[in-house]
């Protein structure tokens, strides 16, 4: 375990296990037809990427860059597209790829953006949800696992940028969020 770990919340096994269910729930979902996975950067990298793996219907992906915190753990409300997704989602059916829906502010802008490009479909899955921190509604199709409201890292989380690469999803000791 990582010195700066406190508790680990999910582990690889426990992870793996859900991804692979939910690839096989969306190959079921999508019988028949083509999906467009749109990533959230940087935060849901890890999960597509595993995500994507156990999906069996054509699936091609894209990304978007958007900013909603700071440097810290407290959100800040505004979303800013820092990179836009490559090509056009008209008539494609969409599945928006988050980490972790926490207020769901960047959720709710996320969606209002993609419905205004006309997908055919647009969904909604993410690796982690945080109920009790929710601010605005924002329907979820495809949720790995809920959460206690505790700051989170791993798995392609970050704190400052760190801590991506670790393999399971974990609580810092609260000495590291102090910096
Ligand atoms: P929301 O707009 O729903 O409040 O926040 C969404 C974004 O905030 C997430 O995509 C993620 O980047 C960040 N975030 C929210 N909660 C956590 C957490 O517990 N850990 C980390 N590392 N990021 C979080
Ligand atoms: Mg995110
Ligand atoms: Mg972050």
């Amino acid at each position: 375990m990582h010195p700066h770990v406190e508790k680990i919340l999910l582990d690889e096994n426990h992870i793996n296990e859900r991804v692979r269910q939910l690839g096989q729930q969306i190959t079921q979902d999508y019988q028949g037809e083509s999906i467009l996975m749109v990533g959230i950067l940087k935060g849901a990298m890890i999960f597509l990427a595993d995500l994507v793996r156990h999906i069996e219907v054509t699936t091609f992906f894209d990304f978007m860059a958007v900013s909603s915190y700071g440097a810290g753990t407290i959100s800040s409300g505004v979303v800013r597209i820092l990179k836009d997704l490559d090509k056009s989602i008209e008539g494609k059916h969409v599945i928006i790829v988050e980490d972790i829906v926490d207020t769901g502010l960047t959720l709710r802008y996320m969606v209002e953006n993609m419905k205004s490009r006309g997908p055919a479909s647009l969904k909604i899955c993410t690796l982690l949800d945080k109920p009790d921190r929710r601010k605005v509604e924002v329907p979820i199709d495809y949720n790995g696992f809920s959460i206690p409201d505790e700051f989170v890292v791993g798995y392609g989380l970050d704190y400052n940028e760190r801590y991506r690469n670790l393999p399971y999803i974990a609580v810092l000791k609260p000495e590291i969020y102090k910096g």
